[in-house]
């Protein structure tokens, strides 16, 4: 048995899923759980570690002296021997590669995670945690954390509306019952009477590969020590209630995580290298009014084709509204652009800022100019843009993402729906120019909607404050972890 302070210090291995989406939030829980006094080490391969981790690392530790050190603990990722391109250690691989079958690949790279069943045991076994927090997509980590009496928690990346939600259209499969895959459905059992389609639910096919590999993920989330979400109780408290009662075993809601990045350099270092100088960006954004400007992202995996894309910039024109404008390309000088319309950025200048690649969007959306969000509904971007105070634009795209939309459209109402019908999961439903247009200027007037955005960013802030909702739950499960760990060592 350790001293006293050993037992209230406790140490979180984080295993995040490699994908923009899971890595992000993991370091911004590793800084959160570091300013409780908690150890974290942070779980992944090479190339991720340099892509995401190495560098904010350091300067967190660097520039926190007093706190707990952040550590990497690097395994091996062997992409050819199972059956993967070479260097697809993350699937924004897969997404970026134009010519690559997406769909196939990224389930054959799912599948593939069940290779670290192997390296996770070793590392538990020599560096014993107090904590595993696993991503969903491991469900053979429940059973390995097991082995070590170690308590495994389950990080799905998204919030407790779109987990409930999937839970009820599972057990009660509305959607047998409609007359069309385009008819409208409430969804049972589920609070608020939300309404939605066929054709924009992902839980139809049980049977599949990916069904089956759901199942195994709900099974193991059942025997694990509970379920970890980044949200706040106030954005979501009928789904909260819900997902406490029928669903998970245990849930802590903890975030907004983003939340935690306080600094230009933080924020600004987000995921990827930004594709513009941060700067520049904030002082176009300086000279433009307060919530004058519209920022359109549809996230990391995301892609549209060029057709859709001059739909956008077209519309965007037409609602005569200021934007920023994110494209997953990386265009190079010189090139003709073939998803522009001719002559759009001269006939836009000073009005609009395409950023070709990957932008800064944390810092983006917190400034004073921003006065909505075009977004797909990611639940990180989703989550920042509430954070924010932002009212938004809809644009799902695949994964869970109509649910997303249906919480803020149909609970939160601080969103216009830009009307997508059907899940593409890659490649969006095509969206005219009129209807961007609508979404746009209907989302960028709408005073009640803002007022609504705002409020709710407040709530996001509080939420994280000491004695927030957030700032407890986080404090009660530590409180949990460290009994568990003084059991432990009193059965030793
Ligand atoms: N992101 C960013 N810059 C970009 C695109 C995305 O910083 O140009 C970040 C965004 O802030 C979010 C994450 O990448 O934290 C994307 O996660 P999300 O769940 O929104 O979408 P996904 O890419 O997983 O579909």
């Amino acid at each position: 048995m350790g001293t006293s302070s050993e037992v209230s210090k406790l140490h979180f291995l984080l295993f995040p899923f490699m994908a923009h989406g899971h890595m992000i939030p993991t370091l911004d829980m590793a800084k959160l759980f570091a300013t409780k006094g908690a150890k974290s080490t942070i779980l992944t391969t090479s190339l991720n570690s340099k892509l995401f981790f190495e560098k904010p690392i350091k300067s967190f530790n660097q520039e926190n002296p007093g706190l707990e050190d952040i550590s990497i603990e690097i395994l091996n990722f062997p992409c050819t021997e199972l059956g993967l391109p070479e260097g697809c250690e993350n699937s924004d691989f897969i997404f970026s590669s134009p010519d690559l079958a997406k769909g196939d690949l990224s389930q054959k790279f799912l599948l593939a995670m069940k290779y670290f069943e192997e390296p996770l045991e070793k590392v538990l076994e020599t560096t014993k945690p107090d904590c595993l927090v696993g991503n969903m997509f491991f469900p053979w980590a429940t059973k390995v954390a097991e082995k070590f009496g170690v308590p495994r928690l389950v990080f799905h990346g998204t919030g407790c509306f779109s987990i409930c939600a999937s839970h009820c259209i599972r057990l009660h499969k509305p959607y047998e019952n409609v007359a069309s895959s385009s008819e409208l459905f409430v969804i049972p059992e589920l609070p608020g009477d939300i309404v939605i389609t066929e054709e924009q639910v992902i839980e139809k096919e049980e049977e599949s590969v990916m069904g089956k590999f759901m199942k195994e993920i709900r099974e193991s989330e059942r025997e694990s020590f509970g379920v970890l979400v980044n949200s706040f109780y106030e954005l979501e408290p009928a789904y909260s209630d819900f997902l406490k009662s029928f669903v998970a075993k245990r849930a802590w809601l903890i975030g907004p995580l983003s939340l935690g990045n306080r600094k230009f350099e933080e924020k600004a270092g987000r995921g990827k290298k930004a594709s513009i100088d941060e700067h520049e960006c904030l002082k176009w954004l300086d000279s433009k009014k307060c919530d004058s400007v519209v920022y359109l992202s549809f996230g990391t995996m995301s892609s549209f084709n060029n057709e859709q894309l001059i739909e956008i910039a077209a519309g965007l024109e037409m609602s005569g509204h200021d934007f920023v404008w994110v494209v997953n390309k990386n265009g190079s000088q010189g090139e003709k652009e073939e998803w522009l319309p001719e002559g759009f950025e001269e006939k836009t200048k000073g009005k609009g800022l395409i950023i070709r690649g990957w932008a800064p969007q944390v810092l983006i959306l917190d400034h004073q100019a921003l006065g909505g969000f075009v977004t797909h509904c990611g639940w990180n971007s989703l989550l920042e843009g509430v954070a924010a105070g932002l009212p938004m634009v809809t644009w799902p795209v695949g994964a869970e993402q109509f649910y997303n939309e249906k919480l803020v459209t149909q609970v939160l109402k601080t969103g216009v729906s830009v009307g997508v019908k059907k899940l593409m999961q890659v490649v969006g439903d095509f969206i005219s120019r009129e209807k961007v247009e609508r979404a746009v200027k209907e989302v960028m007037v709408g005073e009640e909607r803002r007022k609504r955005a705002k409020e709710l960013g407040k709530m996001a802030k509080n939420a994280v404050k000491e004695g927030g909702s957030s700032d407890i739950e986080l404090n009660r499960l530590m409180e949990e972890l460290k009994l568990v760990k003084l059991q432990k060592g009193k059965e030793k």
